[in-house]
């Protein structure tokens, strides 16, 4: 499958690792919309939170869960958190992220 997430969490592509899991990869975004931008991508390929099932409702709650580890760990105050579904929503890499974004958003 020739999406560029997926390389990235089997190490094909080189990202700078922010946190791993059984289920979930969170990496630095390569260009960042704020002073911290952190992916955080469930390692299930799922196209877009249009295509989550029922099946993936525990995933879903992880990718929360690992986004506020990822700020506590990085002592953020405050901070955004995005998910962009289909084109129209601004979505450019068709594997579900969460945008983790912190300070000057
Ligand atoms: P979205 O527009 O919600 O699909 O966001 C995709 C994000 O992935 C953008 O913020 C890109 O900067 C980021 N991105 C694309 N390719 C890479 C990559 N190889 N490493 C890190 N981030 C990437």
């Amino acid at each position: 499958m020739d999406c560029i997430f997926c390389k990235i969490i089997a190490g094909e592509v080189f990202s700078e690792k922010v946190f791993e899991n059984e289920n979930i990869f969170a990496f630095l975004d390569i260009n960042p919309k704020a002073k911290i931008h952190v992916l955080v991508v469930p390692k299930k390929h799922i196209k877009s939170v249009k295509h989550l099932e029922q099946a993936d409702k525990n995933l879903a709650g992880e990718l929360f869960l690992v986004a506020q580890k990822i700020a506590k760990e990085k002592n953020l105050e405050g901070y955004k958190l995005v998910i962009n579904v289909g084109r129209e929503g601004g979505q450019l890499v068709d594997h579900l992220h969460l945008h983790l974004l912190s300070g000057d958003v």
